[in-house]
């Protein structure tokens, strides 16, 4: 089972550690630094500990094992009047600290007016609402300055409460009074309010006829989900549509109308007792559920036959994404049900999440039974985040509540010029746009797929949103290479628009590198690894099995997957059984169609099998492609574990879990010659397991370690030390880890994704540095 805590990339042959820690929060005059100092030397780390504009900076060097502890400790015994309100941990390569200091302020680092991600409930506050004797008891819209809605109701800068969605309630005279008492928690606490004077909570029909209000509405919401009803419920970054997770009828009814055939819910459970009883939870996993980000964190499912959580969650799914209550209102309502319920963001399949009341009752009509809405304006929309533990640290899925807009601090050295503003509008897929304002890239929440209408028009707002909220002209606007990618066409009308604006298109593969390469601070020649679904390639075909030599002035590609044939293209990305066709045309010629044992074969009709035949004879609608996502579908298809995919990167996670990883038994092989990573050996050696009945099980681990060695063998080939590994497929951790432990013993050194995600949610960030290195050559060639 791939979710097993185990972490193989942990060894003992890793070299010291060096942790960088960013907490935004109440840490300054709290006697932060003293306790940093205390604990650093306990644990015997070196580094240093100071005040920023941020908030507090840290960085520890030393043993892997004592930055973890320390880590963990930070927050389980900082200074009591102290509060985290975000805590951002990057692991890097050993600086060669020595001793342990506390440096002075760093002042001059870039004063960007920083506007907070939202923060979960504090213990504080949490108190309050189940204390009958509290004033604010049962109210689901209490804060205080250490917790609470910011980026999601943020207008514009500075963040007061006239810029925010708070300006239409007046604050009551108590509730002023704390406003304005220093020594009160809610001192200048933007979105301070009380059951007097805040918002309020109202249930509708699917007409949008109130039937309750205030607890009553809370009450009645929390007794139609155990009835077994779907309730759309307004949460803090946009709608939840919530069901009981334990009423099989239920789950599948809300399967039906939300036309999401197969993807996994998200959960929300009432508690980390309860995430206990369903899911293996690690020390660093459990950090993460009730980090002031409060995430969606990938669990290995416990099979257990008590389960309050029906199959049909996840089917086939060894994970279980999990998160717990993160606003007042989910507290109540969870503490009201004491039941799982499923938690999955409130769309239509792949539309943006809704985030007025308003609207969702027509886009919601016939999703949702009732609605549990309230007066809090939505000024943008924030998705939950997804974060999954790989290699024994945090990877970053889905970046969005809680992380978005903090951002990613750039090396001073990477850029050498500080004015200039870059706005990168992302990909495709999994869309999300970033801005750069000197050293700083501000990269947005997640935004989607762009291929609804409503998805379009969040992207537009982002992209006009976020260089107005910093009030920023970007001077390049960087895209995607792919001609056709609508964000593309975006950037070629903003430019057209902007006059002094230029335009920068980026090989897709490239932007994944530099992406990766940014957020572990390293510099060039770097070896990138860049394998996922579909890029645009240099040459016109679809690239996706990528190895990019990057240097100061670009990237050469030094080696790549051996291509083969999509018949029917657009098609070919949703049917595995297609690019395992391809793949055995590849190989066999036409002698592919007489493999009828093969599940691929099986499952097309006789006249399907004519068409895709012409397709492959006469290279018609059949692009090729050097993709590793594709190749783990077709190896799907040929293990029989799926034909048609319900949604991208499905297939890959059925490989990624049926994978037995001990397994025993040599990898199948790749040849490696003139920069082409060959599968023809491997598939001749798949099919021969298959014929002898091997299980699944065997197959696919054997898969991944051929995929691993491949990558062993390029980086060996082409002698860069370290190697950036990037790209939709390196959410798969058993690839990942195994790809980083074989790496190191081979003598190089891995770097992944931490905070970034490796899909293409992370290509904005990407594209961000190939558009400053793009103005960087020109004006150095000027000279
Ligand atoms: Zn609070
Ligand atoms: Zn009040
Ligand atoms: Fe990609």
């Amino acid at each position: 089972m791939t979710c097993a805590p185990a972490s193989p990339a942990t060894t003992a042959s890793e070299a010291p550690a060096r942790l960088r820690v960013t907490i935004r929060g109440a840490v300054q005059g709290v006697g932060f630094r003293p306790f940093v100092y205390r604990l650093a030397t306990e644990l015997g780390l070196a580094g240093w500990v100071n005040n920023s504009p941020q908030g507090v900076g840290v960085e520890v060097e030393g043993p892997r094992a004592s930055a973890e502890e320390f880590l963990l400790r930070l927050e389980t015994e900082k200074p009591p009047h102290s509060s985290i309100q975000s805590l951002e941990a990057t692991w890097l390569d050993a600086a060669g600290h020595r001793g342990f200091e506390i440096r002075a302020s760093d002042g001059d680092g870039e004063r960007t007016a920083l506007v907070l991600p939202d923060i979960a409930t504090c213990p504080d506050c949490r108190r309050e609402i189940f204390d009958p004797a509290n004033r604010r008891y049962r109210y689901p819209f209490t804060n205080c300055t250490h917790c609470g809605p910011r980026f999601s109701i943020t207008e514009a800068l500075p963040y007061d409460r006239a810029n925010t969605a708070m300006k239409a309630f007046t604050m009551c005279a108590q509730c002023r009074a704390e406003y304005d008492d220093p020594r009160d928690r809610r001192f200048h606490a933007q979105p301070n309010a009380c059951p007097a004077c805040g918002p309020h909570l109202e249930l509708w029909d699917a007409d949008g006829r109130r039937l309750e209000t205030r607890d009553a509405a809370l009450r009645a919401a929390a007794e139609a989900l155990r009835r077994g009803a779907i309730v759309a419920v307004k949460g803090l970054g946009g709608f939840h549509l919530m069901v009981a997770a334990h009423d099989e009828r239920a789950v599948r009814r809300l399967r039906e109308r939300k036309q999401r055939e197969e993807k996994p819910f998200a959960l929300m459970l009432p508690s980390l007792r309860s995430v206990r009883e369903h899911c293996e939870v690690s020390v660093l996993e459990e950090r993460l559920l009730r980090s002031p980000e409060a995430p969606i964190v990938l669990l290995g499912k416990i099979v257990n036959r008590h389960s309050q959580i029906v199959d049909s969650v996840a089917t086939g799914n060894p994970c279980l994404g999990v998160m717990l209550p993160y606003t007042p209102l989910h507290h109540l309502l969870l503490a009201e049900l004491a039941l799982p319920v499923v938690a999955t963001s409130g769309n239509r399949s792949d539309e943006p999440i809704c985030t007025d009341e308003r609207e969702a009752l027509e886009r919601l009509a016939g999703v949702a039974d009732v609605f549990l809405v309230h007066n809090r304006p939505i000024v943008r929309h924030v998705d939950d985040s997804i974060v999954r533990v790989v290699a024994g640290r945090e990877l970053v899925l889905r970046r969005a509540r809680g992380f978005a807009p903090l951002p990613v601090t750039l090396k001073s050295e990477t850029r050498n010029l500080k004015s200039e503003i870059v706005l990168a509008v992302g990909a495709h897929l999994k869309n999300s746009v970033a801005l750069s304002v000197g050293n700083q890239v501000f990269v947005s929440q997640h935004i989607g797929d762009l291929e609804t209408a409503p998805a379009l028009a969040a992207f537009h707002r982002v992209a006009d949103d976020l260089p107005r909220l910093y009030e920023a002209r970007p001077q390049i606007i960087a895209a995607d290479a792919h001609p056709d990618y609508l964000s593309t066409r975006f950037a070629r009308q903003r430019v057209a628009q902007s006059p002094g604006a230029r335009l920068v298109t980026v090989q897709h593969h490239y932007a994944h590198v530099l992406s990766c390469m940014a957020e572990n601070e390293l510099e060039p020649p770097v070896l990138g690894v860049a394998w996922d679904g579909t890029g645009y390639g240099l040459d016109g075909t679809i690239w996706g099995g990528e190895f990019l030599r990057v240097t100061p002035d670009g990237f050469e590609r030094v080696a790549h997957l051996r291509p083969f044939r999509l018949p029917g293209g657009e098609q070919a990305m949703r049917e595995p059984r297609r690019a395992a066709l391809g793949l055995l045309y590849e190989c066999f010629g036409e002698a592919a169609f007489a493999l009828t044992r093969l599940p691929t074969l099986a499952a097309f009709s006789a006249a399907e099998l004519r068409t895709l035949r012409q397709m492959l004879a006469r290279t018609v609608n059949a692009p090729l492609t050097s993709s590793v996502g594709r190749l783990f579908d077709a190896v799907a298809s040929l293990l029989g574990l799926r034909q048609v995919a319900g949604f991208e990167g499905q297939a890959a996670m059925d490989v990624e879990f049926v994978a037995d990883t001990d397994a025993a038994g040599e990898p199948y092989e790749l040849d490696l010659s003139d920069g082409v990573l060959d599968w023809t050996p491997m598939m001749h050696d798949l099919l021969h397991d298959i014929d002898e009945h091997l299980p699944p099980a065997t197959l696919a681990a054997k898969f991944h370690h051929a995929l691993v060695e491949g990558i062993v063998a390029v980086a060996r080939a082409v002698g860069e030390e370290r190697v950036a590994l990037a790209g939709g497929c390196f959410q798969n951790r058993y690839l990942t880890e195994r790809a980083v432990q074989r790496l190191r013993e081979g003598g190089f050194r891995p770097y992944w994704h931490q905070r970034v995600p490796p899909n293409d949610g992370g290509i904005a960030l990407g594209q961000v540095l190939a558009g400053s290195r793009a103005l960087a050559l020109e004006e150095s060639s000027c000279v």
